[in-house]
């Protein structure tokens, strides 16, 4: 049984992931590998001097792992919700337990509709639909959240690893009973 599944690796839910296994919950990773960021190239992502969209997400695939997160290529095609706890089923058949979910599909609501989540009308030019979220990145299906363009913010890499943190900083906050903070000092 996993803390929490995050679907979706592109920079919001890479970025999640490794807030929440640096934070020690049992974190899995299930990407499908369609994300739009690897047709980027940023030039715009604050603190990096020019970085593709690929070699963004890959470092940011190996950052989570580092702590402990797994990855699995895999198209999840629903979440069975009962009492706390989610069953997330996927494309091969697989199926993984976990008490917590954080929505990072970037444009693609599909799997947020099918399990019942509210979809409003997206805001940022070319987002169509988004899933409807409070400040803290929850949605109406309790257990479950939502970050990132999916989310509704603004589709930018650093906006949406930003949404991707602030979402996992939420979930780590709940479950540890207390707010949480993630800071490393420099070694002297
Ligand atoms: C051509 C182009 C150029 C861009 N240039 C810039 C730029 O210069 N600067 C900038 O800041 N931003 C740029 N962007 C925007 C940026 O790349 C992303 O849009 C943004 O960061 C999206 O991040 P995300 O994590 O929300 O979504 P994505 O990066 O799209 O990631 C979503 C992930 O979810 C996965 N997924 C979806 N559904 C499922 C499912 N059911 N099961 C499993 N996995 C699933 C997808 O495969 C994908 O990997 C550009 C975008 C494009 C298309």
């Amino acid at each position: 049984m996993y803390d929490v599944i995050v679907i979706g690796a592109g920079p919001a839910g890479g970025s999640a992931a490794l807030f929440t296994s640096k934070a020690g919950k049992k974190t899995l990773v299930i990407d499908s590998n369609q994300s739009v960021t690897k047709r980027a190239w940023l030039d715009n992502h604050y603190g990096v001097d020019g970085i593709s969209g690929p070699d963004l997400i890959e470092v940011g695939k190996k950052q989570a792992g580092k702590f402990g997160a797994e990855f699995v290529e895999d198209v999840v095609t629903d979440i069975r919700s009962e009492n706390g706890k989610h069953t997330v089923v996927t494309e091969s058949g697989k199926t993984f337990e976990t008490a917590h979910v954080i929505l990072a599909t970037g444009m693609s609501v599909q799997l947020a509709e099918k399990i019942g989540l509210k979809i409003v009308p997206g805001t940022e030019p070319r987002i169509k639909s988004i899933i409807e979220v409070d400040q803290q990145g929850k949605t109406n299906i309790a257990g479950i959240w939502a970050a990132g363009t999916v989310a509704g913010v603004s589709m930018h890499t650093i906006i949406t690893a930003g949404d991707g943190a602030k979402v996992a900083i939420n979930l780590i906050s709940e479950l540890n009973g207390a707010r949480y903070v993630d800071h490393d000092v420099l070694k002297a």
